[in-house]
């Protein structure tokens, strides 16, 4: 199906996290955070390389202590993506991380203390050839910055953002993005677009503590939405209270459905309704499971009857149309001459699907 190209990005610096780039119209990278201990060293490791299975192009790592940064130089030698470390209030630890190999150092400038310490840090970045992001959120403003607004509004992020960022420039440091967080989707909005205005760096965005797997998955859908579509965001993170793998299939899904960014299996399905000739439900459910390690992009409907079974089945790569007994496959647009049982539509639809992706694969 011809989609609507409605998205101008936004002109941005580049910069590269490891080898990911970010800004300057490279593809929108889709991070997560771990959330284990990060002194467990293997379960840490393993949760990085689950999320990797699900497409996660960068992974940040919290360093809250000095064992943590320990055990950070430890990960790093395990595995090959791009890690961020995670710094707050103690600089020490950012010079520890740098040290250590961190791809890229999340700081908010604001609580690190003293601006000396920050151009310590910035200094051993440079020396690194590292990048660093700019994290301010409405939870940790300065504090003559809250009293000057009374509360967090988006110019106050934006005034912090860009006091960063300005004394970024008088330290001849370039290579940075810039966040501007808030948990409130309209704060967050705004201040992003505002500061889209104001700087040349990337951005990376989200929304923060948006909230459990459902409504945060909904805030940041519609915060994140809204920037996108105003081709604001070179680097997405949704913030979740769940598992972090679920980051990364919302953060894809996002990017999906705004026809910015494919990966894996999209599923077209319908609500289903007593029409429904299988349970669609179901088959969408577990072939999604299934499916999970496919990474080249797909159309796939999965219609419970021929209402609009026919239609969405001649706009994807692969379709389905109930019918009674036995259903009708349809690939790229054009109706198989052999139907498939019913019984048999989650077994036969994932050998088609990996069919499919394993010759896209090979055509590359
Ligand atoms: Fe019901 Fe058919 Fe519509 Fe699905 S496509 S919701 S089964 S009418």
């Amino acid at each position: 199906m011809k989609k609507c190209k409605i998205i101008t990005r936004r002109k941005s610096n580049r910069i590269y996290v490891g080898k990911v780039p970010i800004g300057k119209n490279a593809p929108i990278s889709v991070q997560s955070m771990t959330n284990t201990h990060t002194e467990n060293i293997p379960e840490t490791v393993k949760q990085i390389l689950d999320l990797k299975k699900v497409g996660v192009d960068i992974v940040r790592v919290s360093i809250p202590n000095l064992e943590s940064a320990k055990s950070f130089r430890e990960i790093r030698k395990q595995v090959k993506i791009p890690l961020i470390a995670d710094i707050h209030f103690d600089y020490r630890l950012a010079l520890k991380s740098i040290k250590y190999g961190a791809d890229c150092l999340r700081i908010n400038p604001g609580n690190i203390g003293n601006k000396k310490r920050v151009s310590e840090i910035v200094n051993a970045a440079k020396d690194k050839n590292i990048p660093i992001r700019i994290g301010v959120n409405s939870g940790s403003l300065e504090k003559d910055i809250l009293n000057k607004y009374g509360t967090p509004t988006p110019e106050a992020l934006v005034e912090s953002a860009i006091r960063h960022v300005e004394y970024f420039d008088s330290l001849n440091f370039n290579t940075f993005k810039v966040s501007v967080k808030s948990s409130d989707v309209f704060l967050a909005v705004e201040a992003y677009r505002i500061l889209a205005q104001k700087i040349i760096q990337p951005l990376h965005i989200g929304i923060t503590e948006a909230g459990g797997l459902r409504t945060g998955t909904v805030k940041s859908s519609i915060g994140l939405s809204c920037l996108l579509l105003q081709g604001i965001g070179d680097t997405i993170r949704i913030s979740l209270a769940a598992n972090p793998i679920e980051e990364v299939k919302v953060g894809y899904d996002i990017l999906k459905t705004l026809s910015i960014r494919s990966r894996g299996v999209n599923f077209i399905a319908c609500p289903t309704c007593s029409r429904q000739e299988f349970d669609v439900i179901n088959t969408v459910n577990q072939l999604e499971k299934k499916l999970e390690d496919i990474s080249t992009p797909i159309d796939v409907s999965i219609i419970g009857c021929i209402v609009n079974g026919i239609g969405e089945a001649k706009i994807a790569t692969l379709g389905l149309t109930g019918g009674h007994k036995k259903s009708a496959l349809y690939k790229d647009g054009i109706r198989q001459k052999n139907k498939i049982k019913n019984e048999e539509i989650i077994e036969q639809m994932e050998m088609q699907i990996r069919k499919i992706a394993k010759n896209k694969f090979l055509k590359k």
